[in-house]
């Protein structure tokens, strides 16, 4: 998909709130196992959208079976949000929709 917003901070694929990586996975609670902390905390992007073209096409394997986006543990909505949950502070799936 490409059109995957992203508000994590501090992750090594997030340009501008979008995801640059190539294949994510989403856990089952959501969450986005692909987060990987940026060597440079400094230069990663803070939440404000800037939506410098970046057309990163991200495959998303989901491990959320009750989602009604998941096709056979792929995501196939046509994008998602993923943002910081705010009691875990983990990077989560906002646009899970329960079947
Ligand atoms: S937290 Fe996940 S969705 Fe967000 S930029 Fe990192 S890998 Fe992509
Ligand atoms: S929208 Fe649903 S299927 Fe897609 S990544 Fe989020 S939780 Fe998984």
């Amino acid at each position: 998909m490409f059109d995957l917003k992203c508000k994590r901070e501090g992750c090594t694929y997030n340009k501008n709130c979008r995801c640059s990586a190539k294949h994510i996975t989403i856990e089952k609670v959501a969450n986005c196992q692909s987060y990987t902390p940026s060597e440079d905390y400094k230069k990663t992007e803070k939440s404000t959208i800037t939506q410098k073209a970046l057309r990163t096409n991200t495959i998303v394997d989901c491990k959320v079976a009750g989602c009604l986006f998941n096709h056979g543990g792929s995501c196939i909505a046509n994008g998602i949000t993923v943002a910081t949950k705010t009691n875990t502070n983990e990077p989560e799936c906002l646009t899970i929709k329960q079947k």
